[in-house]
């Protein structure tokens, strides 16, 4: 069961706001930021798609902090009853739309917090992924650092040892290494894996775009990445059903499930939506063949140079993005929080959700501030 997890993961008291409701945009204006997505998503040269638990949540995996989170009935005493196990579930559409914009060069890059390996059973490739929080069908050898992928899911989490030796030298070209893996899944105290923190951070910065999907960003540093795309020039996206703590920040809120908002904008973009293969499903190959899930140091130095050419000498607010796993300052988010969403200024009445200043020249807004062509939202 999925919940194992949760419930392998070590006592924390801070897990950021619980049980928040949902919200749902109404019809015309659903369909209109899906538009307005879309143009966007044609608009940029580089994004980033950032996902969290709400992206599984129609797989049969529960969410941690949605009324029905594992987190939000664990305070209650209860658990989910949607629960399905980590082997049975499948990528939902949204993986599998996220798989598609990558191979089309719509979307460069995704950053997930999500441990459940739906990314990696959708057949998106290695270097287009960073796994923050770890996978619960990878392994990582404690010597050479090479990570494996599994079969099955992992049946321990927070990095313990299998006692099964490391299997580099059945790799072309790998080297007999004498390490014992261990699992690639991160409890509360440990560190995020360094390269994927690093290509995360840097392809963030780059982007022009950062979509937001099926996270409240209250977890850090995860939940702060988008924000390096704002530092930069660019725009941020947010899609859930929640209030987000960035909500504030945001160039355009769609509060609609996922697999609808992604789905209406594949439409409008006019790509087919691919349907899922167990063929392309690198777990089931992990039955009979060795597989390594590494990030190619090429790769890494390659985005390095794009990341010094874009971003270097450009003032940055924040110095360094913190390493370890938290959860965030929770006064920062509040059921009195109001997201902005500010129509653009060349938009008609009722039209157009994007902002036109960078957010930091932004006066702080409120209904007296506001001109007659922005509108604002009350969150919950
Ligand atoms: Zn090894």
């Amino acid at each position: 069961m999925s919940c194992n997890y949760a419930e392998g993961l070590s006592p924390y008291e801070h897990k950021g706001i619980l049980g928040v409701p949902e919200k749902f945009d109404p019809v015309d204006k659903f369909n209109e930021k899906c538009e307005l997505l879309a143009q966007l998503i044609n608009e940029s040269n580089h994004i980033v798609v950032h996902t969290g638990a709400g992206i599984s949540t129609s797989a049969g995996i529960p969410d941690f902090r949605g009324p029905n989170g594992v987190w939000t009935l664990e305070k209650e005493g209860k658990k989910p009853t949607i629960n399905v196990s980590f082997s049975d579930a499948k990528p939902t559409k949204t993986h599998m739309i996220l798989k598609k914009l990558v191979e089309r060069n719509k979307v460069h890059y995704i950053v997930s917090q999500n441990i459940d390996g739906l990314h990696l059973k959708s057949g998106l490739q290695r270097k287009y992924l960073a796994e923050l929080h770890g996978n619960m069908f990878i392994d990582e050898c404690n010597v050479c650092k090479r990570q494996f992928i599994r079969s099955c899911p992992v049946e321990t989490v927070g990095k313990k040892c299998s006692g099964v030796p490391c299997a580099a030298d059945h790799l072309s070209g790998g080297r007999p290494c004498r390490g014992r893996l261990y699992d690639g899944v991160l409890d509360w105290e440990h560190s995020l894996p360094d390269n994927d923190l690093f290509m995360a951070e840097m392809h963030s910065g780059i982007a022009d775009l950062s979509i937001c999907l099926g996270t409240t960003l209250q977890i850090i540093p995860s939940g702060n990445l988008p924000l390096e795309t704002l530092k930069y020039g660019g725009k941020m996206v947010i899609c859930n059903l929640q209030p987000t703590k960035h909500d504030n920040k945001a160039d355009l809120i769609i509060n609609y499930y996922v697999d609808d908002i992604l789905e209406k904008v594949m439409n409008i973009l006019g790509i087919e939506i691919p349907v899922y293969q167990e063929t392309d499903n690198p777990t089931k190959l992990a039955q009979t063949i060795i597989l390594d899930w590494m990030i190619n140091r090429k790769d890494v130095i390659a985005l390095e140079k794009i990341y010094k050419a874009k971003c270097k000498g450009v003032k940055k607010k924040r110095i360094l993005i913190k390493n370890k796993r938290n959860s965030t300052e929770i006064s920062s988010i509040s059921q009195d929080d109001k997201s902005k969403i500010i129509k653009r200024e060349d938009s008609s009445e009722n039209e157009g959700i994007i902002k036109t200043e960078p957010l930091e020249e932004q006066p702080a807004t409120t209904d007296q501030n506001i001109t007659s062509n922005n509108i604002v939202e009350t969150v919950a």
